[in-house]
């Protein structure tokens, strides 16, 4: 036994870089369970390298690409190449995962009339291929993002040939129940059984997208699907079952970072949502989402202020910006590790692609950006944990604070600079998601 294991010691330092050896070890010594995130794939099957750069791209939408090369451009959504890159380095990293969340928007941002719904469920048709071609055993837990249908943002409270076509791809991964929910409102629960822990994961997979401010065929219903109803029937169960849930969506609750007094759902769901978040905080071991495309943190704190849930908001694969836009982010996949016998969160290995380096190099260069606990100085991801982090960060040029903003973007400008007005929104998005005390929030912030 000990000569087998000081072989594989031997094994993993010689063919493994240094971050690759800590994980890999802490994951055969059982310390820590390990789960992918990606978010935000946006293909572009029209993507092509062309001498004319209004062409490169429809998602540029006539704009000349910036700088286009084999892995995409700031102006485009995914080439294909880029989406396989990012899989194959997930993979050829040989990271033990338990499981992958995929949070949503597989087709590209494109006008309406240039997609239809046969052009949409072929994307994720293809999207649900291609992840399964690269990790054929493992288990993944999807979610619809608001790109997933067509029109665009329009999805509906019922039935739709979308959520049918996109429970066909999906099938693989999901159980009889979870197909049935999610044929009716796109949304779903399903166990995840580890086999470190005799109490099983739940995953619950909300649409949040028919909470979407421009989803007009919501509009005015209190309970689109019926799902505010069903979450909490689900969540009283595993309450008194003692399960632990984490809870995947594509649009976040909580407010924009970068925009004030905006919430990326209507503000009526989200303060129902929270309401509901804070009567089950005990039994959501974590939230995640993507939509924003930039990396980004929330605490989601009780009447009290006290720190009782932790939310996390993946970067996007795909870089695109609008021409309008200074900034953008490099494509980004993330690792999260949990500790296997209580499902809580212990740290986030952020790996990024530098988009103009490896297009100049005509090489995939996907590398580690960032250790949260290393980067931030804190010990875990639970509540109480990233609450000393945003204390740490509201100190007037918190070093820690400009290490976050950079990371927002996925290192697409290391040096930009988050202003008094930009901070103060952020600051307040991280920990305030509900109405009042965002409110109160930005006016403290405004006397000072
Ligand atoms: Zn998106």
């Amino acid at each position: 036994m000990l000569t087998l294991l000081s072989a594989l010691t031997q094994l993993v330092r010689r063919t493994l870089t240094r971050w690759q050896k800590t994980i890999f070890i802490n994951a055969c010594f059982l310390k820590t369970g390990q789960f992918w995130h990606v978010s935000d794939l946006h293909l572009d099957p029209t993507y092509h390298l062309t001498d004319d750069h209004t062409k490169v791209c429809s998602s540029s939408k006539g704009a000349n690409a910036s700088n286009p090369g084999l892995f995409g451009d700031f102006l485009c959504d995914s080439p294909y190449q880029l989406i396989l890159s990012a899989f194959k380095y997930m993979k050829d990293s040989q990271q033990p995962a338990s499981f992958m969340i995929w949070t949503g928007d597989s087709p590209p941002h494109v006008p309406v009339k240039e997609l239809s719904t046969e052009t949409v469920i072929n994307i994720i048709g293809n999207m649900s291929s291609t992840l399964r071609s690269f990790f054929p055993d493992l288990q993944v837990f999807p979610a619809l993002g608001n790109h997933d249908y067509w029109p665009q943002d329009q999805l509906p409270p019922a039935a739709s040939e979308v959520y049918n076509a996109v429970a066909n791809f999906w099938k693989p991964w999901l159980t009889e129940e979870a197909i049935s929910t999610f044929q009716k409102g796109g949304f779903y629960t399903q166990l995840f059984h580890s086999n470190m822990s005799s109490q099983p994961l739940r995953i619950i997979s909300l649409n949040t997208n028919l909470y979407y401010s421009p989803d007009i065929v919501t509009l005015n219903l209190t309970d689109p699907a019926e799902q505010l109803a069903w979450l909490e029937s689900v969540l009283e169960i595993s309450l008194q079952k003692k399960e632990k849930v984490y809870i995947i969506g594509h649009v976040p609750v909580g407010y924009l970072p970068y925009a004030r007094y905006t919430t990326a759902i209507r503000r009526y769901y989200n303060e129902r949502l929270i309401k509901i978040f804070r009567k089950y905080s005990a039994v959501i071991a974590g939230q995640f989402f993507g939509h924003t495309h930039r990396d980004s943190i929330m605490i989601l704190l009780d009447e009290k202020a006290k720190p009782i849930n932790s939310l996390f908001v993946a970067p996007a694969v795909t870089p695109v910006k609008s021409r309008f836009q200074k900034l953008s982010n490099n494509p980004g996949v993330r690792l999260y590790q949990y500790d296997p016998f209580n499902y809580n969160l212990l740290d986030i290995w952020q790996f990024y692609m530098d988009l103009r380096d490896a297009n100049k190099r005509n090489e995939s260069n996907w590398k580690l950006e960032y250790i949260l606990t290393k980067a931030y100085g804190i010990e875990d991801l639970k509540p109480e944990s990233l609450y000393g982090m945003a204390k740490q960060f509201s100190v007037p040029h918190s070093k820690q604070f400009q290490q976050y903003y950079a990371h927002f973007f996925v290192s697409y400008n290391k040096s930009v600079v988050c202003n008094k007005h930009c901070k103060t929104s952020h600051m307040c998005a991280i920990q305030y998601l509900d109405h009042s005390s965002y409110v109160d929030c930005i006016r403290q912030t405004a006397l000072w």
